[in-house]
């Protein structure tokens, strides 16, 4: 799954560049242009990350920060600031009201790429890795292979999907709602028991030549990989 990055920038040009750079980089980028905007999307298609311009119509960069950091799903998501050169003294406060970055105008691509990569690493390590792993489980995302305790184990895309977020997170426990937000999309709109059939085709998948049930099924919580 490409990591989402959110784009918070009023200026056409400038949000232009930085979507097609951070597609360029492999990124799925969404785009708001004011703060408004920016915190009803956040609420809808949680990112991975937001690049967040400090000056912005009706709700400033900071406010939207402030807003981020003070709700649940949002507080950990890693934000860069992006700032003019008149506002530079202004970027303690940034980093004081929970920026991780931040970037003074005009900034190269190069340079921003570089940031976006550091924090995502940082903050979400399983995130930009070419291989994920828990307990005998080994994805190989470059190659787009599965083995457990040495033997392939074969998936159809969905169950691959599915086995990748669960790998970002092992032993956390995933709604049905979460996982189908996670996996089809926060746009698509099918059954949960949908998401059930999937677990269940990837259970079967994953436990074909081990006694040890790799998902974990909390009763009317969700489902966890959990090998530990
Ligand atoms: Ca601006």
């Amino acid at each position: 799954m490409k990591p989402h990055l959110l784009v918070v920038e009023d200026e056409d040009a400038l949000a232009a560049l930085l979507q097609y750079n951070l597609e360029k980089e492999g990124y799925r980028v969404t785009h708001a242009a004011d703060g408004e905007d920016a915190i009803l999307r956040m609420g809808e298609d949680a990112p991975d990350l937001v690049v967040l311009d400090w000056m912005l119509p009706k709700v400033s960069g900071i406010e939207v920060c402030r807003r981020l950091r003070g709700r649940a799903q949002t507080r950990n998501v890693p934000i860069i600031m992006l700032t003019a050169r008149s506002e530079e003294t202004d970027k303690v406060r940034g980093l004081d009201t929970g920026a991780d970055d931040y970037l003074v105008k005009p900034f190269g691509m190069t340079e921003l790429t570089a940031r976006v990569r550091a924090l995502l690493r940082r903050s979400r390590p399983g995130l930009t890795d070419d291989q994920l792993a828990h307990g005998d489980i080994v994805m190989d995302r470059v190659a787009h292979r599965v083995k457990r305790g040495g033997r392939e184990v074969k998936l159809g895309p969905t169950e691959f999907k599915l086995l990748d977020y669960f790998l970002q997170h092992p032993g956390r426990v995933f709604s049905r709602e979460r996982l189908l937000d996670a996996v089809w999309g926060p746009d698509v709109y099918i059954d949960l028991r949908t998401v059930d059939v999937h677990v269940g085709r990837l259970r079967k998948a994953l436990n074909a030549d081990s006694t040890v049930d790799a998902i974990r099924t909390v009763r009317s919580a969700g489902y966890a990989l959990d090998l530990s």
